[in-house]
């Protein structure tokens, strides 16, 4: 599943290409993409809007509309937007499609049928279930030293259980999750409540670090290029599907295990503790 840092690229590449268009038409073409529209209030609440701006929280994308509403999108699996000119075809998994002008098209795809579109008053995002919850952007002054220890204080969760809890940290999945927790040395069986003030200042700073890493790592995507994976994370990762290679720190062979039913992997000896 994309996480911040892939959703952040999206985001970007977006408002490159559709900041300032006006939706001529948009259509709803499976309607369990945005169970909280109907297609027709969808069409309807889309038509003749101009997309003002994308921006992301969390791992959602926002598309605010001149009209007072915004189109929220989480790509979760496989989703993705994909940029056509308007007499191209659909293709086979073209969830959603918005006409834009100036010719040009934006479906959504998703093959696996788990990404999410809701179309919300831009006022009233802060009620919206998907976003009320969601714990401060790590890049923002709100998610301090102080609100990272203040939250893990209160969390019997095993350290990197409490780190994929979106209303605790925001963006981390399982990638940037296992390798924030190798580069600070932290066990992540480690109940995050026992974490001490220090090795919290020190997860705080590699979960930015690993994160800013895989930012500017959008070099290796083509101009134009909508879709991500985690495929082109593969050389930075440190721990991540590395299981039985050595530790590019001390050389121990890294460890998987299942941890809330996913694979966390880690370095038995950098990570002891
Ligand atoms: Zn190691």
């Amino acid at each position: 599943m994309p996480e911040l840092p892939e959703v952040e690229i999206v985001t970007r590449r977006l408002r490159e290409l559709i900041v300032g268009k006006t939706i001529i038409k948009a259509r709803l073409i499976r309607a369990g993409l945005a169970p909280e529209n109907s297609p027709r209030q969808f069409a309807a609440s889309l038509r003749g809007a101009r997309i003002d701006e994308v921006a992301r929280r969390g791992k959602h994308i926002l598309a605010h509309l001149s009209n007072q509403r915004t189109l929220i999108t989480h790509l979760r699996m496989t989703g993705r937007f994909i940029y056509l000119n308007q007499d191209a075809e659909h293709t086979p998994h073209t969830h959603a499609a918005l006409w834009l002008d100036g010719g040009k098209k934006l479906l959504f795809d998703d093959q696996r049928h788990f990404g999410v579109m809701v179309v919300a008053r831009t006022t009233e995002l802060d009620r919206v279930k998907h976003l009320s919850k969601l714990a401060p952007e790590p890049f923002s002054q709100e998610f301090s030293p102080e609100y990272l220890h203040d939250t893990l204080k209160r969390s019997s969760q095993q350290i990197k259980l409490a780190l994929l809890d979106q209303t605790k940290v925001a963006g981390l999945g399982n990638i940037y999750a296992s390798e924030a927790l190798h580069r600070a040395k932290i066990n992540p069986r480690l109940p995050a409540k026992r974490l001490s003030k220090p090795r919290i200042v020190s997860l705080r700073k590699e979960i930015l670090a690993v994160l800013d890493e895989a930012i500017a790592n959008d070099n290796q995507f083509e101009a134009g290029d909508l879709d991500t994976s985690y495929g082109r994370y593969d050389q930075m990762a440190r721990v991540y599907e590395r299981e039985g290679q050595p530790c590019p720190v001390c050389n121990a062979l890294i460890r998987r295990f299942t941890q809330g039913a996913r694979s966390t992997y880690y370095c038995p000896r950098c990570q002891r503790r």
